[in-house]
């Protein structure tokens, strides 16, 4: 049995390590649960509360063989006493990637879909002859919805945060950003750095899940994919490298990597004014670095 999960997370200064000219701390939300990793915890709390209420024995969701939201889901429903199913995208693999591994450790059932198949979120026929349609609960890819958002709007309130002017994260989906957005309070401004290239149907996204009074309340900036999701270049692993080294704070390649080098960046070309303060979401996501040859980043 795993250990529960809690929400506890600390704050880290940056100002020991670098010259910034606003104060900069990071939420260190990656403390939370090494497997149950920062953002996803979050985001899953309101719909296994839902899961539960309702009576349900299982929790099905959709992902990617390197998806952070399987592995989250997985972990979670064994530490909640669910049975647990994941739709995988693509064929059945030579080899689970490490992330498909944990999941089935933590006593997931894999189904793997044709690509054609995954993007209808078709459940296989397989699904129905081993499980009671009645007793399963379903979580849409990513978490995303609005008990996504809901699960996240408690990050803000994990700590002290109302002091920071900018709150800066990482966007997959955009769920957690939601959440953060309707958390925030109206002299906060939230800015998102989406992990995919391209990706302008967010902004829309987004806003399905916001009040009506928090529509304009948040900033998206496209130019820090690093050549889209998953997708890296040495630049980006040095700087994660370089940033471990100075601060001992680990990131990884797909989401928070991103997310630093978006705000060292915004913080090195005075994007920010003498009296803000800036909150760096550091959203977890560490496993996913296994998936980088071994001793590519100096920390894993
Ligand atoms: C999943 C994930 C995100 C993206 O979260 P969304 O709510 O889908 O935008 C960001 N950072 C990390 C580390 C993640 O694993």
């Amino acid at each position: 049995m795993m250990s529960h999960i809690s929400e506890i997370c600390r704050i880290d200064s940056l100002s020991p390590y670098y010259n910034f000219p606003v104060t900069t701390d990071v939420l260190r939300l990656d403390l939370v649960h090494p497997f149950v990793s920062g953002n996803k915890w979050f985001k899953l709390k309101e719909y296994i509360g839902e899961a539960k209420h309702n009576n349900k024995e299982t929790l099905l969701t959709f992902g990617g063989a390197f998806s952070n939201h399987i592995v989250a889901t997985a972990a979670a429903a064994e530490i909640n006493n669910f049975k647990s199913i994941g739709i995988i995208r693509g064929e059945v693999p030579v080899r689970l990637s490490p992330s498909l591994l944990d999941a089935q450790n933590f006593g997931m059932e894999l189904f793997f879909t044709s690509r054609e198949d995954y993007k209808h979120k078709k459940k296989p026929a397989a699904v129905y002859e081993k499980h009671d349609e009645e007793g399963i609960y379903m979580i849409p890819e990513g978490g995303y919805g609005i008990k996504g958002a809901t699960g996240a709007t408690s990050i803000l309130q994990s700590n002290e945060t109302r002091s920071y002017s900018h709150i800066i994260s990482a966007v997959g989906t955009g769920t957690t950003l939601a959440g953060i957005v309707t958390a925030a309070n109206h002299t906060q401004t939230v800015i998102g750095i989406p992990a995919l290239k391209n990706a302008f149907s967010l902004k829309q996204e987004i806003e399905n899940l916001l009040p009506e009074e928090k529509l304009q309340a948040f900033t998206l900036m496209h130019d820090y994919h690093f050549g889209g999701y998953a997708k890296h270049t040495e630049g980006l692993l040095q700087f994660m490298n370089e940033l471990y080294s100075k601060t001992g704070i680990p990131t990884d390649f797909v989401y928070t990597g991103k997310a630093f080098y978006a705000a060292f960046d915004l913080l090195n070309k005075n994007y920010f004014t003498s009296m803000d303060r800036l909150l760096i979401i550091h959203t977890g996501g560490l496993q996913g670095n296994r998936s980088l040859k071994k001793g590519t980043l100096i920390f894993d």
